[in-house]
């Protein structure tokens, strides 16, 4: 059994983007800027858009953080993205969600230009990327492509079980195993809430993907020998042994179902790490105008 080490591939990541801005800079060329938009106080979403930011100085981008408070108006928010949608200096920026009730998240996430759409949320890059065209994909999506293809795990042919199907992570899954390419070329099933025993699937799968946020739903009567396991749920469960109080939990029943594998990610330290990573890649892309060139 192999660990799939996310944090360990995410530093490298970084390392490689750092390597590539240090070059960047000693050709006089313009640094990357990356900007984020973080609306009210979710302690959860302050500590994300924090890291966002300091991930940016540890690779030498520029970096620009906008906050407002809870009240702020749908069209203020409009007014912001239009600025940094025309901005010179801003390659990429993001909106963190969620974001208060009264701001429609669709039309905000769809006022961003889908050439500065970091975090792939757009529909025209959702659109392109099922279409097999250059897109930012989604930072999780992204992240997981990533893990497969530094560990060198064998994708073609094989029966890829995702479940879960939002936006973010099951979906853009499901497709991107599917597509003629590497990784992809797998035959997928995708699994939800409405699935007619789960086990029944899972049990046939080479690779499993599960983005459901249930922790231990994945138990090891579900898994087959050898299969890949990647687990995507990071469930905050009460620890009261832990500083914080919570401790983690994945969507997979780890320890029992670890031994079983060819591959598996821990959570934490599998997938969580490495979306910062692609984070800080998708706005490289984005100043090097690789996704619409
Ligand atoms: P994430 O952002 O991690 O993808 P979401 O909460 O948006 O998480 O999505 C969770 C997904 O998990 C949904 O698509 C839902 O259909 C799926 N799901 C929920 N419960 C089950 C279950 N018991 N079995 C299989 N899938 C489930």
């Amino acid at each position: 059994m192999i660990l799939l080490d996310g944090k360990k591939t995410s530093e490298a990541i970084q390392q490689e983007i750092a390597a590539e801005v240090a070059d960047i800079k000693a050709n006089g060329g313009k640094v990357p800027h990356l900007a984020a938009i973080l609306v009210g106080n979710d302690g959860g979403s302050v500590t994300y858009v924090t890291n966002k930011v300091l991930a940016c100085e540890r690779v030498g981008f520029g970096s620009t953080l906008v906050r407002y408070e809870d009240d702020v108006t749908e069209e203020e928010l409009l007014s912001k993205i239009q600025e940094l949608n025309e901005s010179k200096e801003v390659d990429g920026f993001i909106v963190q969600l969620p974001l208060p009730k009264h701001i429609n998240t669709q039309k905000v996430l769809e006022a961003v230009d889908p050439k500065k759409d970091v975090d792939g949320f757009h529909p025209a890059n959702v659109g392109r990327m099922v279409a097999g065209l250059t897109s930012f994909l989604p930072a999780t999506p992204y992240g997981i492509l990533q893990l497969i293809e530094r560990y060198g795990i064998e994708t073609s042919g094989k029966h890829c079980v995702v479940i879960g199907r939002s936006n973010i992570v099951g979906s853009p899954m499901s497709i991107l195993m599917a597509k003629a390419a590497y990784p992809g070329n797998a035959t997928v099933t995708l699994c939800h809430r409405n699935t007619v025993d789960l086990a029944y699937h899972t049990r046939q799968a080479d690779i499993i993907i599960a983005a459901v946020g249930i922790p231990g739903l994945i138990t090891a009567d579900m898994v087959k020998e050898g299969a890949v396991v990647i687990d995507v749920g990071t469930t905050r469960v009460p620890d009261a042994t832990r500083k914080s109080g919570y401790r983690l939990r994945g969507d997979v029943d780890f320890d029992n179902v670890a031994p079983k594998c060819s591959y598996i990610t821990p959570v934490p330290g599998g997938v969580g790490p490495l979306t910062i990573a692609m984070l800080l890649k998708n706005t490289l892309r984005a100043a090097k105008k690789e996704v619409y060139a």
